[in-house]
């Protein structure tokens, strides 16, 4: 199997979005749905820097091209498309969904800005559903970099933001 056909690569997607408080949400395919975590720090290229991720419910993979604002309820607020691409799942004959129950999936991000390899691996907190999601060592990580601020724009209209807000 070719990995690099497009055509058999699930796509990821992470969202920026501006609800009671700033966070990213990592989402990636599997099948008809995008397994989702929200990451309050949003992710780092630096392996040295391990980030909170929760994970939160499924979304329909519609969901990954949307940018916009939530009116109301729960996450109202504008959500923006900070990443997307492609991702494979190394080092492993199982599906993300196997892999996620052992609790640890290796992955390879080709995005517009995550590039190489990550680690999601779930943790044991009194907050459930605890992951942490970290850069793992390759000519990818950068840790004289921060990607969240450095790269704040949208890959799908170069918005900021608050440029979400005023319409
Ligand atoms: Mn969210």
């Amino acid at each position: 199997m070719n990995k690099k056909n497009s055509d058999l690569s699930p796509i990821f997607v992470i969202h920026k979005h501006h609800a009671s408080t700033l966070h990213y949400d990592l989402r990636l395919q599997e099948g008809e749905v995008l397994k989702s975590w929200a990451i309050p720090k949003g992710p780092s290229t630096d392996p040295g820097i391990k980030r909170l991720a929760i994970q939160v419910p499924d979304h329909e993979l519609s969901y990954a091209t949307f940018e916009g604002i939530i009116k109301e309820g729960y996450g109202a607020g504008p959500v923006l498309l900070w990443d997307k691409g492609t991702f494979e799942i190394v080092d492993s004959p199982h599906s993300l969904s196997e892999c996620l129950e052992k609790g640890k999936v290796g992955l390879v991000f080709h995005g517009e800005k995550l590039h190489g390899n990550y680690l999601l691996v779930r943790i044991r907190l009194q907050t459930p559903h605890s992951w942490l999601f970290f850069k793992t060592h390759d000519e990818h990580a950068r840790s004289d970099y921060i990607i969240t601020d450095s790269e704040p724009y949208s890959v799908l209209s170069g918005k900021a933001i608050e440029e979400l807000r005023r319409k």
